[in-house]
């Protein structure tokens, strides 16, 4: 499958690893923009947040128990934020499903 974070869970490339178990992987983003920039992604490959169905939600909430302990990691007590985009009008440019954790500065208050 031509999907790059399948690749990077494969270890076919690199990646600045944070987090990983049978489920989940965490790494730096390779462009950050933050001074905290960090992505979770699921290992099995769901392409986005519209193919979440009640077979493969669980992962969500794995995720979310992810993002808590790395941010807790990181420093990010003073609050962080988290980005899903979504297909074309999300600007999703990676069509395998990753949580954008960003930190470590206060961010814009727009949401875009
Ligand atoms: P999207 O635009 O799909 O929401 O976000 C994709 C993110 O993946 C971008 O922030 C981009 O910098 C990051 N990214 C793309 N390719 C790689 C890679 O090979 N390694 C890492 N660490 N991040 C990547
Ligand atoms: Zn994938």
């Amino acid at each position: 499958m031509d999907c790059i974070f399948c690749k990077i869970i494969a270890g076919e490339i690199p990646c600045n690893k944070l987090y990983e178990d049978e489920d989940v992987l965490a790494f730096f983003d390779i462009a950050p923009q933050a001074p905290v920039h960090f992505l979770v992604i699921p290992k099995a490959h769901i392409e986005s947040m519209a193919a979440i169905t009640a077979e493969n939600s669980r992962i969500l909430a794995k995720i979310g128990e992810v993002i808590a302990k790395l941010a807790n990691e990181q420093h990010l007590e003073d609050g962080f934020r988290v980005i899903t985009n979504t297909g074309v009008n999300g600007a999703q440019s990676v069509k395998h499903l990753h949580f954008h954790v960003l930190g470590g500065v206060k961010l814009s208050e727009s949401l875009c």
